[in-house]
Formats: structure tokens, C-alpha cells, sequence
């Protein structure tokens, strides 16, 4: 068998970006509007700082208005709902952001669920839920990880998965129950697989397309696939190595790669696959919502 093809997502979001950027001149040209991104950070999470530094860099790089806001670990519910619904109201934003996790003390439903369901670009109001679950793909805002997960599946299998079988290893509302229902929109047979499932490697054995969202480094094996399958690594763990007699902090999946892109036609990097596809998904979403701000007249404006 032939090494799989490693799907490049860093490439892939590359050229995304540049199609925003264009999209996004244009709407400010034609309209003189400009998408705006809001991202909201509680405490100091050295991650988090990461990741939302990150979005806010690409948000500038395809030409939006970013904002961060980023509150004291100890800020209290309120102060965090006061934010939302000024930003709610604010014009000159069309995605609102909340950067999870929350710290311990505070309500992280409550606050996912005051985002106005138009300007939740992260697809994690129960609206935008609602809308997936029923198949309504297109008017849904559907969350980042899973709607770029599909893009790359789509660019290997077509948007037709019909007679296909995939399995979802994970069962998040972030990532596996969503990506769930993109396939099945999608006509693929889908089995949600999580902690509790008994013969795990079996049941993935049988799957045309498999994506795991686990947070277990390595864990998906060269052997549990089924020859030809096409293969999407959510997983982010850091993990210890030795190089030269020292110890190195690395990036890891959660699929076994080289073992993995012996058996299979197509296989997600971690790092380089899913992750920079997340980003630019949350800018596509925020494009979007900017243009239905046209149409709606809810939040016209630039910054
Ligand atoms: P989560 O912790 O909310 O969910 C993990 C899921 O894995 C659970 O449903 C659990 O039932 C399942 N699970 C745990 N042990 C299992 C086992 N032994 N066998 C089968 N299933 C098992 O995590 P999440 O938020 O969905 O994230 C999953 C992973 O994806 C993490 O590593 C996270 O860092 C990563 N992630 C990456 C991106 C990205 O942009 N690349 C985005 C979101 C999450």
C-alpha cells in the first residue's frame, strides 16, 4: 500500500484566506462595510492567549476590524454578560467570540447562549444548533473545527457522501456531535463513537471516513483502519520526546500518522491539518455575517 496523501491544511486555509480577503475588499468597496470579529478572553490562560492571538492576527490578515477584550480572571458573570450584550449591540461587530474555557466560577452556558444567534460565528447557540441538527446547513452558523474538517473530507470524497460510512470518535458539542450532523447532511452512515464504546478498533474498521476528536495522543492505530480511508486528526496534544538525550515538548494528534498513512488514501498532520482550517472557518463565518447584515439591515456599519 502507498503512503497516503497528507492533506495539507495549512495550504488549504491559505487559499481560503486569500478568497476572504478578496470577498471582504469587495464588501467594503461596494458597501463600505467591513466584518467585524470580537473575541473575548477571560483570565490568562497561556493557551487561550495563544490561540486568541492567533484568530485576532488572521482576522487583520484578511482585512476585518478585530477587537479583543480580554477581562480579569476574577470578573464576575455579569461584568461577562454586560460585555456580550454591549457587543451584541455594537454595529461594527458581526461575530462574537468567547474563548472557552471559562474560568470555574462562571456560567459558560449562560454566556455561549447570550451571543445573538446572528453574530455567534463559533456555532455554539442553541439556534445555530437547532438549525444543524435539522439539516438547515445552510442558514446555520455551524461551528468552525467540524465545518473545516468537512471542507477537507469534501475536497477528497465530494460533497456527496452517499453508500459511504463514517465514523466520529468523540462525541463534544464543539466537534463530534456537529461533525456528525454535517455528514449525515452530507448522506454518509454515520456512527458517533465515544468513551463508553465497546471494540472501538472494530467499529472504525468498517469506516470509509473517520474523524477523531478525542484529546488522546497517538491513539487511532495503522491497523484499525479500513484500507483507502480518509482520515481527519482533530486531536492537539502536546506530548514529551527525546531528541539528541533531551526532552522536547511536541505536537501530536490523535491518530497513530505514520502507522495510519501506510493503510489509508488520505490522512490529516497534526500540526498543519485541522487547526489552521478552525481559524479560518471562524473567518468565513464572519464574513458570512457581515453580508446577511446587508440583507437584514441589523448590523450595518464600519469601523
Ligand atoms: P472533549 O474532551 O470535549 O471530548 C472528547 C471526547 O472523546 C468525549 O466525547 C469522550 O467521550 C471521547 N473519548 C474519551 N476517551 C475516549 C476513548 N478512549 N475512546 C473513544 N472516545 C473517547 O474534547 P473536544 O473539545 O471535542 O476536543 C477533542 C480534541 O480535539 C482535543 O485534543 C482538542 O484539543 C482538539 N481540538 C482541536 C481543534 C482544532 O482546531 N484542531 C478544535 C477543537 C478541539
Amino acid at each position: 500500500m502507498t503512503n497516503a496523501t497528507r492533506i495539507d491544511g495549512k495550504a488549504k486555509a491559505a487559499e481560503l484566506s486569500a478568497v476572504i480577503s478578496a470577498e471582504t475588499e469587495k464588501l467594503l468597496q461596494e458597501h463600505n462595510l467591513k466584518p467585524g470579529l470580537a473575541v473575548v478572553i477571560v483570565g490568562e490562560d497561556p493557551a487561550s492567549q495563544v490561540y486568541v492571538r492567533n484568530k485576532k492576527r488572521m482576522a487583520e490578515a484578511c482585512g476585518f476590524h478585530s477587537e479583543q477584550h480580554t477581562l480579569a480572571g476574577n470578573a464576575n458573570q455579569d461584568e461577562v454578560l454586560k460585555l456580550i450584550a454591549d457587543l451584541n449591540d455594537d454595529t461594527a461587530i458581526h461575530g462574537i467570540l468567547v474563548q472557552l474555557p471559562l474560568p470555574g466560577h462562571l456560567d459558560e452556558h449562560a454566556i455561549t447562549q447570550s451571543i445573538l444567534p446572528s453574530k455567534d460565528v463559533d456555532g455554539f447557540h442553541y439556534i445555530n444548533i437547532g438549525k444543524l441538527t435539522a439539516g438547515d446547513t445552510a442558514d446555520a452558523f455551524v461551528p468552525c473545527t467540524p465545518a473545516g474538517c468537512m471542507l477537507m473530507i469534501e475536497d477528497h470524497l465530494g460533497s456527496d457522501l452517499s453508500g459511504k460510512n463514517a465514523v466520529v470518535i468523540g462525541r463534544s458539542n464543539i466537534v463530534g456531535k456537529p461533525m456528525a450532523s454535517l455528514l449525515l447532511a452530507a448522506n454518509a452512515t454515520v456512527t458517533i463513537t465515544h468513551s463508553r464504546t465497546n471494540d472501538l478498533p472494530g467499529v472504525v474498521a468498517a469506516a470509509d471516513i473517520v474523524v477523531a476528536a478525542v484529546g488522546r495522543p497517538n491513539m487511532v492505530k495503522g491497523n484499525w483502519i479500513k484500507p483507502g480511508a480518509v482520515v481527519i486528526d482533530v486531536g492537539i496534544n502536546r506530548i514529551d520526546v527525546e531528541v539528541d538525550g533531551e526532552t522536547k515538548s511536541k505536537l501530536t494528534g490523535d491518530v497513530d500518522y505514520d502507522a495510519v498513512s501506510k493503510i489509508a488514501a488520505a490522512v490529516t498532520p497534526v500540526p498543519g491539518g485541522v487547526g489552521p482550517m478552525t481559524i479560518i472557518m471562524l473567518m468565513s463565518n464572519t464574513l458570512r455575517s457581515a453580508k446577511l447584515s446587508l440583507a437584514t439591515g441589523v448590523s450595518i456599519g464600519s469601523s
